[in-house]
């Protein structure tokens, strides 16, 4: 099942879900029980939202081989982590604002786990119970910032580098799936996620070894090769065969 958050008009923000290009309220709670309702508004009426309101965004860096090259790094031996704060969300087709302290701000396509169940040292084994389902999303960085500083709160963490959606669809296999970025309609980075270092159950033991997980939050699993730079007026398209689409304009602060 796909699910949404969404508004009509000025009317709250609510969840629901997607029947073809038809939406339909949820009553209840999306991570608890709820019931559906009819999928009977028009998608093209609706103002689609960030999928669900992160409590934290948690990102793996240089999960993919041919990306760590790229940049000369090592694979790490253990599944590298850092934060983006949830000030960061937007929703799909919201601005990607280029803010004045980069010259280098570039798109990282990825694959976004959303978390369904609290939990707390979850095993590899138990990880799918944790998951809601998957979304699409871009890992937003200012590159330059990020190799000026040694902490990559800053170059990651600016207002607008944290779009995902356009939704979360509960059924996604993400073992094999192609995950692509364009700009402008022209090809940037393409891999499949079964390229990825560490996978999806390991990813949630690791972290939830850590930290515990809680409904919405959000884990980034790392970009493939290919990232590359933004300007202003530019269109950033992250693909997931499969899954979705996820598109961005990017403009200038
Ligand atoms: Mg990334």
């Amino acid at each position: 099942m796909r699910f949404v958050r969404y508004q009509i008009e000025d009317d709250a923000p609510r969840f629901g879900w997607l029947l073809e290009d038809k939406v339909g309220g949820i009553e209840g709670d999306l991570f608890g029980e709820f019931r559906r309702l009819e999928a009977e508004t028009p998608l093209a009426d609706v103002r689609l939202l960030a999928p669900v309101r992160p409590s934290k965004i948690i990102c793996v860096g240089r999960n993919y081989v041919a990306h760590a090259k790229e940049h000369n790094a090592e694979v790490p031996k253990v599944p590298l982590l850092f934060f983006k704060p949830p000030s960061a969300v937007i929703a799909p087709g919201d601005a990607i604002v280029l803010p004045p302290q980069s010259q280098q701000v570039e798109h990282e396509a990825e694959l976004v786990i959303v978390i369904g169940k609290r939990g707390r040292n979850v095993t590899a084994e138990a990880a799918r119970e944790h998951i809601l389902g998957y979304t699409v999303g871009n890992d937003v960085t200012a590159r330059d910032l990020q190799r000026a500083d040694r902490l990559w709160t800053r170059a990651k963490g600016f207002d607008t580098f944290a779009p995902f959606g356009p939704w979360i669809d509960s059924d996604f296999n993400p073992s094999d799936a192609v995950i692509t970025c364009r700009v402008n309609g022209q090809m940037r980075q393409m891999a499949s996620t079964r390229d990825m270092v560490f996978g999806v159950s390991t990813l949630i033991a690791f972290i939830s070894s850590v930290m515990t997980l809680e409904p919405g939050d959000l884990i980034f699993t790392g970009t493939p090769a290919g990232v590359g730079a933004l300007a202003d007026g530019d269109v950033v398209e992250v693909e997931i065969e499969g899954l979705g689409k996820l598109s961005n304009p990017v403009r200038a602060e």
